[in-house]
């Protein structure tokens, strides 16, 4: 994918407030600090269009981004975060769940996990919801140059294996080292496709 052009549009926490379903969406979503900024940046090769928050998991807003003027990036608000008062933690469920049910342009979610851990209930959760709607589901294991390559298989096939996915499915991700950029745009091209 060249990208020619990616703007903030807007953040919104209801449907009524997300822009119009005009153009085909991928929307990206994960724990607090899961590296998610960063993959979306390293995507678009923009330093800071998603801007890390320095007490993540305060605002929980959905932010939309316009990418070559013709698709659609959702950065969905991370979860999560012990920090966060209970009433926001609260929100996050209701918030994305309205938006995957009401999204009629979203055709697909990258779910990101960071590779040192195991997929949890939330992202099982989030991938139920998904599917019920029929959204693509993507995931992806982040900050994989924190590991060295035996550790990532190991943990690429006990994620597989959480999430009830072919071991391929899972990309493997570095902001650092860029490790899975094209191989995650590709399958975002091939979802778009459809
Ligand atoms: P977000 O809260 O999910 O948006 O996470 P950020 O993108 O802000 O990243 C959280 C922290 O992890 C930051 O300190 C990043 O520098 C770091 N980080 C993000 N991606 C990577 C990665 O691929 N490799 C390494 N080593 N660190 C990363």
């Amino acid at each position: 994918m060249i990208i020619k052009s990616a703007e903030f549009i807007t953040s919104a926490v209801q449907p009524a407030h997300y822009p119009p379903p005009d153009h085909p969406e991928i929307a990206f979503a994960g724990r607090s600090n899961v590296g998610k900024s960063s993959l979306i940046n390293t995507l678009v090769r923009r330093k800071r269009l998603v801007k890390t928050s320095s007490t993540p998991g305060r605002t929980q807003l959905i932010n939309f981004f316009l990418i070559n003027g013709d698709l659609m990036l959702v950065d969905l608000p991370g979860y999560g975060y012990a920090k966060v008062p209970a009433a926001v933690r609260k929100q996050w469920g209701p918030m994305v769940e309205t938006y995957v049910a009401r999204r009629t342009s979203l055709k697909g979610a990258v779910v990101l996990v960071d590779a040192r851990r195991r997929p949890e209930v939330e992202e099982l959760n989030l991938i139920d919801w998904l599917r019920q709607h029929r959204v693509a589901v993507v995931p992806v294991l982040t900050k994989a140059d924190k590991l060295s390559k035996t550790e990532l298989i190991k943990q690429r096939r006990a994620a597989a294996q959480a999430l009830d996915m072919a071991e391929e499915a899972l990309i493997l991700f570095s902001a650092k080292s860029r490790l899975g950029k094209e191989a995650l745009w590709q399958r975002l091209e091939g979802i778009l496709a459809h």
